[in-house]
């Protein structure tokens, strides 16, 4: 006895996604009609595989070319090949719902408000998986997660990606190390964003090992190439970079620890913010306790700028305690690396003048 048949017409669709071929599976299709320029996005393709639905390509409606996204990427800025296939393994998979987790996360913790903040993992050499545009990270399903080379040409997904993936492509090529960027704007953070202010270091264990110094990078109109390339300067020596009028983004090896760290900035900067209002200085513990926590941090893998020998007296100096100020003006220590390995005299000079007149000052009051 032979079932029915039915067949859905999909052919008025450019992009065919997963939704879209449950949708019909759900409506009893056992084949589905789409155009010859249509994209079948491959969970989509998979999705049809597993459940014995067959795909027939409507070659009346072809248009002239296969897919404008696939030529776009053949043609793209990056020369390295890309692997399609890299979307839908075990791998993409579990990472693609650890993006959805990490996305409810920065919500629920109030770190991106409307459909603000961004999550990307680079998932091979030009290959990187990331959160779409105009979608809550509360409401993330794995099935919103698209894919792009790393010239940011969409190479798989349903939904368009976010336009601020700029910014994490040029976090990649800048640093091998980053597998993971997380953008959000969490309040207590971007409150030091919006005031081109740093918190002091010195004072919590373990900030010092996850962030340590945190960079300030200028302000640049978001989702611009210009706006990507502000954070260059600091990448490499820092892996949490507070934007300017904007928020913050942090880089790891892995979305979650990307995550931990943009948590880890925020509980920071607010606890700085109660224990000003105490109306008692805040105490910092000792240079040689700072030592140990750089060494367990080095032991980690964690960049700091402070490793960095010729630039660890200007950055001891900006630890230097200024009694009373939470949020410091950032020093070349918080700023570039592409500026001379060691300041000259004279920034020097006029960096322990500013250090210490601020400490005078506050010892006057
Ligand atoms: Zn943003």
């Amino acid at each position: 006895m032979k079932s029915g048949t039915k067949s859905i017409d999909l052919g008025e669709r450019r992009l065919i996604a997963m939704r879209d071929v449950q949708d019909a599976v759900t409506a009893g299709a056992t084949s589905i009609v789409v155009a010859a320029n249509s994209i079948v996005t491959p969970s989509a393709r998979d999705f049809l595989q597993q459940h014995g639905i067959e795909l027939v390509t409507d070659k009346s409606v072809a248009g002239p070319q296969q897919s404008t996204q696939h030529a776009a990427s053949s043609a793209g800025p990056t020369a390295l090949a890309v692997n399609r296939r890299l979307f839908t393994t075990p791998e993409a998979e579990a990472v693609k719902k650890e993006i959805c987790s990490v996305g409810r996360k920065l919500w629920m913790r109030q770190f991106v408000d409307g459909n603000g903040g961004n999550i990307s993992y680079r998932i091979g050499p030009n290959e990187v998986l990331c959160s779409p545009t105009l979608v809550s990270k509360y409401d993330l399903t794995p099935d919103d997660i698209g894919m792009t080379d790393l010239g940011g040409v969409q190479i798989a997904g349903a939904k368009p990606r976010t336009s601020e993936l700029l910014l994490h492509l040029e976090i990649y090529k800048a640093v091998p190390e980053a597998k993971a960027v997380v953008h959000c704007h969490p309040p207590h953070a971007t409150a030091y964003a919006i005031t081109g202010r740093v918190p002091p270091n010195l004072i919590i264990p373990e900030f010092e090992v996850f962030v340590g110094k945190v960079a300030v990078s200028p302000y640049e109109t978001p989702g611009t190439q210009a706006f990507a390339e502000t954070v260059l300067p600091y990448v490499k020596t820092h892996n949490t970079v507070l934007l300017s009028n904007h928020g913050i983004v942090c880089w790891a090896d892995t979305v979650t620890h990307a995550e931990w760290y943009a948590e880890v900035l925020e509980t920071y900067c607010w606890t700085l913010m109660i224990a000003s209002q105490l109306g008692v200085p805040i105490s910092q513990i000792s240079e040689k306790q700072g030592d140990d926590l750089l060494a367990i941090k080095k032991k980690l893998g964690l960049p700091d700028i402070r490793f960095d020998a010729s630039r660890m007296k200007e950055c001891q100096l900006s630890d230097l305690e200024v009694p009373g100020s939470i949020a410091l003006e950032p020093t070349p220590c918080d700023g570039p690396t592409s500026r001379s390995a060691t300041a000259s005299d004279g920034d020097m000079e006029s960096l322990v003048k500013s250090v210490t007149d601020a400490v005078m000052d506050a010892m006057e009051k």
